[in-house]
């Protein structure tokens, strides 16, 4: 599922390819990822103007197009983008294709169909409506200290929480938790101050370097969680087997051994 790493990857793919071109067209193919907005309307509000800059927040994309109009892209569970130039190079789950005028397409594509494409006019406003927390990778740590002073509940819950933090996610908080050497089901209260800092810190670096690795697993490092995760990985650093727990919904991969409850 795509995280912030995932979506800043996706934007700066976007940005080296798919700026500055005239759009001539635009084909949906499933309409069911159009969230307020027709596929004819899409069409008819884009044709002839061309994405100038883009924006992250989050697990959201935002595409500035001329005369500031935004298209907002969530990439749900298993989106993507992808740049060719024939049709035949469409990726198989191809949901929107955005024609240019230089023949090139840019495909929004998406096999389990959790995605969502809309128009917006304003950013700011749309993320204030979905009251998502500021962007994990510009998050400050006082505001950061004072999220986790304020919650209660598993540590891991809070950093999955778009609302408080936005951009992590189940793959991400796991490592993150894994790198700070703390439990996922650490009851925030139980985290003294400097665990909190160290988990700011650890939370930068470790989505820093997922983005230098442009999201892409086979480039992490072998002493990262990600690798191992799943059954029967071992734990890079003590080689213990890995565990797994549900914990605020999803399935948590840790270390018993290396990742504590109590700090
Ligand atoms: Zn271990």
């Amino acid at each position: 599922m795509p995280e912030l790493p995932d979506v800043e990857t996706f934007k700066r793919y976007l940005d080296r390819t798919s700026l500055h071109r005239r759009i001539i067209g635009v084909d949906v193919r499933s309409a069911y990822v159009l969230k307020g907005v027709s596929g004819r309307e899409l069409a008819r509000r884009l044709k002839g103007r061309r994405f100038e800059s883009s924006r992250r927040h989050g697990k959201h994309l935002f595409v500035r197009a001329d005369h500031d109009l935004w298209l907002r892209l969530h990439f749900g569970m298993t989106g993507s983008l992808h740049y060719f130039k024939d049709e035949e190079q469409a990726p198989k789950h191809t949901r929107v294709l955005f024609l240019f005028a230089n023949r090139h397409r840019l495909a929004f594509e998406d096999q389990r169909k959790f995605g969502e494409i809309g128009l917006i006019d304003d950013v700011n406003e749309f993320l204030k409506k979905r009251a998502l927390g500021p962007d994990a990778l510009d998050i400050r740590l006082t505001q950061f200290r004072e999220i986790f002073g304020k919650q209660r509940g598993a540590v891991k819950t809070i950093l999955l929480n778009q609302k408080l933090i936005a951009g992590i996610g189940n793959i991400y908080a796991d490592e993150i938790l894994f790198r700070a050497r703390i439990h996922p089901a650490t009851q925030v209260s139980a985290l003294k101050q400097k665990t909190v800092s160290k988990l700011f810190r650890v939370a930068r670096d470790i989505l820093k370097r997922a983005i230098d690795a442009k999201a892409d697993m086979d480039r992490m490092p072998k002493s990262w969680l990600l690798p191992h995760r799943g059954k029967g990985g071992k734990c890079p650093r003590c080689g213990r087997e890995l565990k797994s727990a549900t914990i605020g919904g999803r399935t948590a991969w840790f270390c018993a051994h290396c990742q504590r409850k109590s700090h």
